[in-house]
């Protein structure tokens, strides 16, 4: 592996602890804290520029920007390489979020593992392209916004971008990831018959009906869903998870609306699930639609994919291990990715602490990840 400035260990370090020094919370996951993605964008940008990477920002939404960038002359197959800018909020945390902190091997602060690490390893792999490599195709990078949200910034990314296929570099201890499930949001709502709280022999309790809903779907959840697995992401699941109904201690309840998650695994399309829980609630003796909010696909990379082979052939050539092969259980913006018609698929640093008190990621996996994207793009832009 040949050294390059962009990609030893203290360039790396350096970009790394500035993106985490830059607050870039999701304004709608957080927003009592203050609002950064355009901030760390433009500073993306400029480093990529900086860098002799053609960069450019690309309004998702309002004042939420994307960063778009491109090497090579596109004279042969593009490669996107795909991280997101945003994080998830700091409240809860024992370090210092935005001050960030090397200890040995450990990089910490809020978004270092998940994923201003991956951001960096892309960034840096960008740069060596840009300085030393005539790749026939083209690379281009996808700073997304609003990942930890609703994926405004991959759904716009995809709407002006081309490309043969995607690496995601969400954290995976480097771990090719091949799979993940996707989820519905549906709501139901039951009605009653309000009526003053003595009145048993005219009210009817549209929280009682609920009630009877919600048994038939954690048994549907026990008995079905779980015995419906796939090898690579594991069982199909739902959970009862929002609920409100009533108007006061003394009247039979009205209404009452219940939302529920259902996580999905490949092969199971979204309208089938909503189709299922009809029938749950039907066979419960309630009779009412099942509305769904919005939905999200599972992601299935098939293992003999180009950007696979490559990506197998370059982490083997950098780590000097076969990388292992896996799914995983939450959703990523992959499938955003996928379902535009681009195989996906990703391979992240190592660490811990993503959304939570401490958050780390290992500074050696970051650079490592960065070789095997430099490695993999020159084998797949040939
Ligand atoms: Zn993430």
């Amino acid at each position: 592996m040949p050294n390059h400035d962009s990609l030893s260990r203290s360039s790396v370090q350096d970009l790394l602890c500035k993106l985490i020094s830059i607050p870039s919370v999701n304004p709608t996951v957080a927003p009592e804290e203050p609002y950064g993605e355009k901030t760390i964008a433009e500073f993306a940008h400029s480093w990529l520029q900086a860098h002799s990477v053609t960069a450019r920002l690309e309004e998702a939404a309002p004042g939420r920007p994307n960063v778009y960038a491109e090497v090579g002359s596109g004279n042969g197959p593009t490669l996107c390489l795909c991280a997101h800018l945003d994080t998830v909020g700091t409240s809860g945390m024992t370090i210092s979020p935005f001050e960030p902190r090397v200890a040995g091997n450990k990089v910490y602060g809020r978004g270092s593992y998940d994923m201003k690490g991956g951001v960096a390893a892309i960034m840096s792999a960008a740069a060596v392209i840009a300085a030393d490599s005539n790749i026939r195709g083209k690379l281009i990078l996808a700073l997304v916004v609003d990942e930890e949200y609703a994926s405004i910034g991959a759904d716009d990314f995809v709407k002006k971008h081309k490309a043969d296929a995607c690496i995601l570099v969400e954290p995976s201890e480097q771990k090719i990831i091949l799979g993940h499930k996707g989820f519905v949001w549906a709501e139901i709502t039951t009605k009653g018959r309000a009526a003053h709280g003595s009145r048993w022999d005219i009210g009817v309790s549209a929280i009682g009906k609920m009630s009877r809903i919600i048994v038939a779907f954690e048994e549907f959840d026990r008995r079905v869903l779980r015995k419906r697995v796939h090898p690579l992401v594991g069982p199909a699941s739902m959970h009862c998870a929002l609920i409100q109904g009533g108007s006061g201690i003394s009247t039979y309840a009205p209404e009452c609306t219940l939302k529920v998650e259902r996580r999905t695994i490949p092969g199971e399309k979204p309208e089938d699930a909503v189709r299922e829980l009809e029938e749950v609630i039907r066979s419960a003796g309630e009779e009412v639609d099942v509305n769904c909010s919005f939905h999200r696909p599972s992601l299935l990379c098939d293992r003999d994919e180009p950007v696979v082979r490559h990506l197998r052939a370059a982490a083997q050539s950098v780590t000097g291990v076969q990388p292992e092969e896996a799914g995983v259980a939450f959703w990523m913006d992959a499938a955003v990715f996928a379902e535009a018609g681009i195989p996906t698929v990703n391979y992240g640093s190592s660490g811990a602490g993503a959304h939570e008190a401490v958050e780390w990621v290992d500074l050696d996996s970051v650079v490592s990840v960065a070789q095997v994207m430099v490695e993999t793009t020159r084998r797949f832009c040939k």
